[in-house]
């Protein structure tokens, strides 16, 4: 028979952490149980944190947003700060899942779970958000590329949670772009996706350029060169060709069943020349 835990604060929760270490926690399951389901988890013990109010929640902090981790993806989606300021986090959260999917899925599940298909993660990398990690005596905050260490692997340790996410605001970044391939429109994992985050000046020149794939790497890929390569340059196609032909060595993708290695490379470069309209 499996134990289920549903701790009301965080409390009470350290302390079931302590006594069950080998407890799988979860939020909206949606990950964690289909996993169980296909047999490739299996706990004996379950600590649910959807009852734990301090864990859900958005507000302003500083300059930035601060999600609470067991905020469900549809009021992340719906917030007024997200739809805002946030633009590019807004619409790949449109891009995720099913109402249903955004109804019990979480933004810490989603990072915990740390797929290279996550749709919240490009958008995240491209903000600059920063995960606050923490256990019964401490609080740390690493930026998500640190957080994520590998496919399904997080800093994390024993005892640890993510409490939220901390984004800061992205002053003066005026185009906000996301884009996911996928098999269909709707519920479907992306076969490749891209964050893109850009200051563009009035004369059309390229300021400053963040860019984030999905999909075509153990983690989210991040092309620095190509980004150094797009400042000072005006947004035009041949310019973004270019900029993707350099991103093209940040790409790492698998064959699988959604897609071939090289179908992934070619659209994730392509998903780059639609920042050109
Ligand atoms: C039909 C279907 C369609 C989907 N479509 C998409 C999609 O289009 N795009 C996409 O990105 N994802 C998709 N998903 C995956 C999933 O819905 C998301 O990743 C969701 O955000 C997971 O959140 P959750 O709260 O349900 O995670 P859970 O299943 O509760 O947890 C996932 C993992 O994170 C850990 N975890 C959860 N919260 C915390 C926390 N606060 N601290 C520490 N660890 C934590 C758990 O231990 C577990 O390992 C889909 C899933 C299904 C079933």
């Amino acid at each position: 028979m499996r134990k289920v835990f549903f701790p009301r604060t965080l409390d009470e929760l350290w302390p079931l952490l302590e006594s069950e270490p080998g407890a799988a926690i979860f939020s909206g399951g949606t990950d964690l149980f289909v996993k169980m389901r296909a047999g490739s988890a299996d706990p004996g013990v379950l600590i649910g944190l959807e009852r734990i109010g301090e864990l859900r929640g958005i507000r302003r902090e500083g300059d930035g947003v601060r999600i609470g981790a067991c905020t469900s993806l549809k009021s992340v989606l719906e917030d007024p700060l997200v739809r805002s300021g946030l633009k590019v986090l807004e619409t790949a959260l449109k891009a995720l899942g099913s109402p249903q999917i955004r109804n019990m899925g979480t933004i810490g599940g989603n990072v915990c779970t740390a797929s290279p298909a996550g749709d919240t993660l490009p958008p995240l990398y491209v903000l600059r958000a920063e995960v606050e990690i923490r256990s019964a005596g401490s609080t740390r905050r690493a930026p998500i590329g640190e957080f994520i260490t590998g496919p399904g692997k997080t800093l994390l340790g024993r005892g640890e949670i993510i409490a939220g996410i901390r984004v800061p605001a992205p002053q003066g970044l005026n185009l906000h772009h996301f884009e996911k391939v996928g098999q269909r429109k709707a519920l479907a994992i992306a076969v490749a996706s891209l964050a893109a985050l850009m200051r563009i000046s009035p004369e059309g020149v390229i300021e400053e350029a963040r860019l984030a794939w999905g999909s075509v790497a153990p983690t989210v890929a991040v092309s620095v060169g190509a980004e150094e390569f797009l400042k000072g340059k005006a947004l035009t196609r041949p310019v973004l060709e270019e900029a993707a032909r350099i991103a093209e060595a940040s790409f790492f993708p698998i064959d699988d069943i959604r897609a071939t290695a090289g179908y992934r490379k070619a659209v994730a470069g392509n998903l780059l020349l639609r920042l050109c309209k």
